[in-house]
């Protein structure tokens, strides 16, 4: 069976949903020891999940009904 467009197999086998965590403005800086590495975020990361075929976003904490 030849794969379905994306959004035609969404619709008929529901999304597959991936948790994604975006930080892009987290900054890692060497602590005086430069044993340890301090995280410094300006944001708050944001926690998400996408579709791994359309792409389609929501809630990270949503669930499947
Ligand atoms: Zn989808």
């Amino acid at each position: 069976m030849p794969p379905l467009p994306k959004p035609i197999f969404c619709k008929l086998l529901g999304h597959t949903w991936q948790h994604h965590v975006e930080d892009p403005k987290t900054v890692w800086t060497a602590s005086k020891n430069m044993c340890e590495l301090d995280q410094e975020s300006q944001e708050e990361p944001r926690f998400y999940q996408r579709c791994a075929r359309c792409g389609a976003e929501r809630d990270w904490d949503e669930k499947d009904a």
